[in-house]
């Protein structure tokens, strides 16, 4: 517990980019509430994970976690479970760790402040607006614990232990969680959220489910958004979304292609990046804008996930092999040579040996600079999980070690290609033990790199390298002077 009389709060993030910054935007808001952060659990009278349940592994991380630390209960100490096993498991969180006070799923974020007052137990709920609660958007009830949303009619924390506030009830909302009160936590690299939730509803995805519905911020919040972190200094952008280009500007004034350009043009950014994006909305005029814009990274992260159109189609997954390959054809015909990476399931209910050739052959057709591969993992309510998932779990492990042994041979082709080139870096630090600089390129590459002459480079700082050799997963270059 903190020595002084301030708050302190730990925070642990799972999972993926959103998350990341969902939690620096979180962090920025219990910094404005009064809050310190700090390092370890120890320290902080109120514990909180940020959470992933894409996979059933990343789920079982959470509870392993609060359970390691249940016993901290007794000094006083407060935990909170935020994001998508929140959303997901909902009150069922407080029977299996009855130490949890507070259940908050991200639709629900921009109520933190209120939560907060009412965990600490310094606002009666009168003082709390008053929400609808919608009954089909809860997704389970723990028996004995009656739900609280915001205005409930529970206690406060003051004299009552066993409080549990959840922010569950949001699913609904049009509202992007959109703060001025961000902790960002890279020094040269801002995330910016352009889209929340997703409508697609993939067979085996949890998303639409525990994020909401897909709803996007309007062109002119974003740019503001983009200008304010130019002039505090950053030269990297990073645009985000459970799919970025689904992108529909609510003033309906700008696509996602000009969005992107349009970021691309703020004074005094180097580099955009956007992740992720679905292939049914990939357009043309995305690729005509990295053409157009230098400043626009040429890497794409397109994710395929089977290359078999009977799979995706079971998948639910809105295009076909050949309308994925068609996008493929659009990026490498670009005036820059556009970086391609990828996620791919392997083992999805159905999935044959047949289906699964077709996948390793679309890896060798399109030559992927990376590929997230993940065996597929049964979630809660979503539609595959009325298909029969025969396929044993040896058999899942054997593909995905197939995958990926045949995607780190076309990576060492790949990467050899860039042997005696030169790459612009951004400096992201130094690996003493190894005396190289870490840099990264456009194309999101890691290129390490030493320098012939002494050099005191400053993270965040752009230099020229040249690619000396080249590995499954990053390039060693030496500087240019
Ligand atoms: N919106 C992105 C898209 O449409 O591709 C993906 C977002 S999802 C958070 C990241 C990746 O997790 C997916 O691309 C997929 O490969 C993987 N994934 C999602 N659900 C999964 C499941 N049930 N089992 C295994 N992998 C899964
Ligand atoms: Fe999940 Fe599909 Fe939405 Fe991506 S598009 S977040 S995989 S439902």
């Amino acid at each position: 517990m903190s020595g002084d009389s301030q708050k302190t709060f730990y925070l642990e993030t799972f999972g993926c980019q959103m998350n990341v910054h969902d939690s620096e935007k979180v962090v920025g808001t219990l910094m404005r509430e009064g809050y310190r952060q700090v390092e370890s659990v120890e320290q902080a009278d109120l514990i909180l994970y940020n959470t992933c349940s894409i996979r059933d592994k990343a789920e079982q991380k959470v509870f392993h976690r609060l359970a390691d630390f249940k016993k901290l209960q007794a000094q006083g100490k407060k935990f909170g479970v935020l994001g998508c096993v929140a959303q997901q498991e909902g009150e069922k969180i407080f029977e299996r760790a009855p130490h949890v006070s507070l259940v908050c799923g991200s639709a629900s974020y921009q109520n933190l402040p209120q939560m907060l007052l009412k965990l600490e137990g310094r606002v009666t709920d009168s003082r709390i607006p008053q929400m609808q609660r919608d009954p089909s958007t809860s997704l389970g009830q723990a028996p004995g614990h009656p739900s609280v949303g915001l205005g409930g009619g529970y206690p406060t924390s003051a004299n009552n232990p066993l409080i549990r506030i959840t922010g569950l009830d949001d699913r609904q909302t049009d509202k992007c969680f959109e703060t001025e009160y961000t902790a960002r936590t890279n020094p040269h690299r801002a995330y910016i959220t352009i889209i929340e939730g997703c409508d697609k509803f993939c067979a085996y995805c949890v998303v639409p489910f525990t994020r909401g519905k897909e709803r996007s911020r309007t062109s002119a919040s974003v740019l503001a958004e983009a200008r304010q972190i130019a002039d505090l200094g950053y030269s990297e952008i990073q645009l985000l979304g459970q799919n970025v280009n689904s992108y529909r500007d609510p003033d309906g004034k700008k696509s996602f292609a000009e969005l992107l350009a349009a970021v691309g043009e703020v004074t005094g950014i180097k580099r955009v990046r956007f992740t992720t994006s679905h292939p049914r909305d990939f357009s043309r005029d995305i690729v005509d804008a990295i053409d157009a814009v230098p400043t626009l990274c040429d890497h794409v992260h397109l994710p395929v996930q089977s290359g078999s159109t009977r799979v995706l189609d079971a998948m639910q997954r809105l295009y076909t092999r050949e309308q994925y390959l068609e996008r493929m054809h659009w990026m490498k015909a670009a005036k820059r040579e556009i970086s391609i990476t990828t996620d791919v399931i392997v083992g999805f209910p159905g999935e044959t040996e047949a289906d699964f050739a077709e996948t390793l052959n679309l890896l060798d057709e399109v030559g992927f600079d990376g590929v997230f591969s993940f065996k597929y993992s049964a979630r809660p309510n979503t539609p595959a999980l009325s298909l029969n998932d025969a396929i044993p779990e040896q058999e899942k492990s054997r593909r995905l070690d197939v995958l990926m042994t045949r995607q780190k041979e076309i990576q060492i082709a790949r990467y050899k290609k860039y042997v005696g080139t030169e790459c612009e870096v951004m400096v992201e630090g130094q690996n003493p033990a190894r005396g190289q600089w870490i840099g990264r390129t456009s194309q999101n590459k890691t290129l390490n790199f030493t320098s012939s002459a002494a050099v005191d480079l400053k993270p965040g700082s752009y230099v020229p390298v040249r690619v000396t050799s080249s590995f499954p997963n990053s390039l060693l270059g030496e500087m240019v002077v």
